[in-house]
């Protein structure tokens, strides 16, 4: 369930404001980009952009070379986890998954069959009937990914889905990320103020400051050779 993701000079405007600037970016198919920047720099845009919930003032997003406006919203292969996990409070854990998973095109049966399997992934199989309301905040972050991955998404888009975690289950979630890669092999975008969590978790790291990419290279090269002083005082001073 993989795809490559291009974004091809794509900029954005709010009124006057200019939010993104020229960003062009390609992440290989099954491979994860990290985007790192401060608060404001335009990390949520450009993956709103990504997912097709808004269209870029100019340029593309391509999946594998398909325009992502030119596809209708059921049939987007995105999945999006918000930092916030937005879970239908009035449906049951296996509920949430299972309706996503029926939004793909699943049958009622089918869907419910495919939500457990995702439950199971993210080591949630025995709270399936719970609601909402009575998880933690590290399960409900595993429940909203599991809702992401019920619609089968060729990619996979994380807008700093950590952040809200204290640090022991951000490690776990770590882990499960992991196991998602080896399992699924999404393509990845990760949105995250968090350096470390971006270079444990991705291949590449770009880095973003007001809404232009300063550099994009392997994780390592990225520490070793940043490409300005602008981009060593991002990594160095974000957290
Ligand atoms: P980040 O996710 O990196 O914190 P955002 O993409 O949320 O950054 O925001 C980038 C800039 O765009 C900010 O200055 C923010 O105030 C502005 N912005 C974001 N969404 C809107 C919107 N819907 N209308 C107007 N301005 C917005
Ligand atoms: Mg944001």
């Amino acid at each position: 369930m993989s795809s490559s993701l291009t974004f091809d000079a794509v900029s954005h405007r709010f009124g006057a404001e200019e939010v993104l600037r020229d960003i062009t970016l390609c992440v290989p198919e099954s491979s994860c980009v990290a985007l790192l920047g401060a608060s404001g720099s335009g990390k949520s845009t450009l993956l709103r952009i990504a997912a097709g919930l808004l269209p870029p003032s100019a340029g593309q997003v391509r999946i594998d070379g398909e325009d992502v406006t030119a596809v209708e919203a059921e049939k987007r292969e995105t999945g999006l986890v918000f930092q916030r996990p937005l879970l239908f409070p009035h449906l049951s854990v296996v509920d949430n998954v299972a309706f996503a998973s029926r939004m793909a095109g699943g049958s009622k049966a089918e869907s419910r069959r495919q939500a457990r399997e995702y439950l199971e992934l993210v080591q949630l199989a025995d709270y399936a009937q719970r609601m909402p309301g009575q998880l933690s905040g590290g399960q409900e972050q595993r429940v909203a990914l599991a809702r992401a991955l019920a619609r089968r998404p060729r990619i996979l888009l994380l807008d700093e889905p950590f952040s809200s975690l204290d640090l022991g289950l951000r490690e776990d979630m770590y882990e499960l990320l992991e196991t998602i890669r080896e399992q699924l092999r999404p393509t990845i975008v990760l949105v995250t103020h968090d350096r470390r969590e971006a270079s444990v978790l991705a291949d590449t790291i770009a880095v973003l400051e007001h809404g232009e990419i300063l550099q994009h290279a392997p994780v390592a090269q990225i520490h070793h050779q940043p490409a300005s002083p602008a981009v060593n005082r991002i990594l160095g001073g974000l957290n």
